[in-house]
């Protein structure tokens, strides 16, 4: 993985969400993903991820942090870039929950490494069961693939509580996402 594959800044990507006027009656999905995953996905270095079950559904998804952070597994194991982004931003350290902490605005952490809210807009394109070494480095063996593209990421996180597998947000979420799109219209 390299800078060229780091998505959120994608422009193409912005100006296809805004050109469609993003999530204007859209019957999108959101997705729980623990951290420090959705930051890996939300900053463009995660492209697949990995769930035991099969999902038929395409189109847009919101990438929703979990309450929880997963403590038990590094980030480098899977792509030093990701990593070094992590270190940069304060790592471990700087997680913080949107529902109930709201970050100084002199010291605020970057949207991607808040808890418990939606901190990404994601176009899910294709599921497909793990083949032998497909998705490296992220995709794991004896799982589904779920492939994410046009990643982008929001200015701040939308807190909302989770939910279990694929989810249909609220319509309020939705429109607190659209607003919070960068370039969006948020005031
Ligand atoms: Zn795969």
């Amino acid at each position: 993985m390299n800078a060229v594959t780091h998505l959120s800044k994608d422009a193409a990507a912005l100006r296809t969400l805004h050109h469609d006027g993003l999530l204007q009656g859209e019957d999108v999905r959101a997705l729980t993903v623990w951290q420090p995953w959705t930051f890996a996905i939300a900053e463009g270095f995660k492209a697949t991820e990995n769930r035991t079950r099969r999902t038929h559904y395409r189109g847009r998804l919101l990438l929703h942090s979990g309450q929880r952070l997963d403590e038990h597994v590094s980030i480098v194991r899977w792509s030093r870039d990701a990593a070094s982004r992590l270190d940069q931003l304060g790592g471990r350290s700087n997680f913080w929950n949107a529902r109930t902490a709201i970050p100084s605005r002199f010291h605020s952490p970057p949207p991607t490494l808040a808890l418990s809210a939606v901190i990404a807009v994601a176009t899910l394109t294709d599921c497909h069961p793990a083949a032998a070494g497909c998705c490296a480095p992220w995709g794991e063996p004896g799982v589904f693939h779920w492939t994410l593209s046009d990643v982008v990421a929001l200015d701040k996180p939308v807190p909302c509580p989770g939910r279990q597998g694929l989810w249909r947000p609220d319509r309020a979420v939705v429109d607190a996402v659209a607003a919070n799109l960068p370039g969006g219209a948020e005031t």
